[in-house]
């Protein structure tokens, strides 16, 4: 009871603080964690949904979401294990997913898709003194991670989101998280300045999907909320569907924008967003015509 009243206490002196010396802007950042498994969490908020992987060496994260959300992820963190965090997997280069990584300590081991490191060398987040929270390891088409219990298995199954998109996989939990490959039920962000491709795309996912087994349960790279394996694989076949639907056009000789408002998609995809419709079609075209 005294603990209660203390931090009752402490809340209202800080919201004084704050009211006095920063603007709204400056309110620390909160996250939000849910319990995947017993072991692994889903932490929300401030970019890329981040996991945490509570293994028997230490706290394994999946993305760091962006700049400053460091002290908000911790913050989670201990609200559930008191362990250290050993370990970060970047799924890919995105400054809403690597953004914290210069929140945890250099001894961090920090692992990620080859290509991955080489976008982020190109950053300036990266630059200087913070070379040092770059990835440490990296690998090509498949890596594990830990023994036992604790296995995380990395794959890379070719271009999409970006050139180096890793899934990343609990095969005792059957949970994976997808990062920006799968973002959310949506026309996604083809990122064509760091190798991202709408012509590998639906291949890079039907890959996976046929490839990993034994998955029930994904995180994806932005909807707060866990979705299923199936739903990944089915974010494939919307993929398939859009590049089909953009070459018929092109084939038509139709401009972008008639290809745009002429794009029909089976009726089960009616519920996926197509803001970035236009983008797509616009990223589609160039890359089908520099064949
Ligand atoms: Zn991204």
């Amino acid at each position: 009871m005294r603990r209660m009243i203390g931090l009752g206490l402490l809340v209202v002196a800080g919201a004084a603080t704050i009211s006095a010396t920063q603007s709204p802007e400056q309110k620390p950042n909160v996250a939000e964690i849910e319990k995947v498994r017993d072991n692994l969490f889903m932490i929300k908020g401030g970019g890329g949904n981040t996991a945490a992987f509570v293994t028997a060496s230490g706290v394994v994260l999946v993305d760091t979401k962006l700049a400053n959300w460091g002290p908000a992820i911790m913050d989670k963190v201990r609200s559930v294990t008191d362990k250290p965090v050993t370990m970060i997997v970047n799924t890919h280069t995105h400054g809403d997913h690597t953004g914290s990584n210069d929140y945890f300590p250099a001894s961090v081991e920090i692992v990620a898709h080859k290509n991955t490191k080489a976008n982020m060398q190109k950053m300036k987040q990266f630059e200087g003194d913070n070379k040092k929270f770059l990835p440490d390891r990296t690998y090509k088409d498949r890596k594990t991670l830990l023994k036992g219990a604790d296995r995380i298995d990395l794959y890379y199954f070719g271009a999409g989101h970006t050139n180096g998109d890793t899934i990343v996989v609990f095969p005792t939990l059957r949970v994976a998280h997808t990062g920006d490959l799968f973002a959310r039920p949506a026309t996604p962000l083809i990122d064509v300045n760091n190798g991202g491709s709408g012509v590998s795309y639906p291949d890079t996912i039907r890959k996976a999907a046929t490839s990993i087994k034994d998955v029930d349960t994904v995180i994806p790279g932005h909807t707060p909320t866990t979705t299923t394996w199936a739903a990944f694989a089915e974010f494939g076949e919307f993929n398939a569907a859009f590049l089909a639907a953009t070459k018929e056009a092109m084939s038509a000789g139709k401009s972008v924008e008639d290809a745009v408002a002429g794009l029909k998609l089976p009726e089960k995809f009616k519920d996926y967003g197509m803001q970035g419709a236009k983008d797509n079609v616009t990223k589609i075209y160039a890359e089908l015509q520099a064949k």
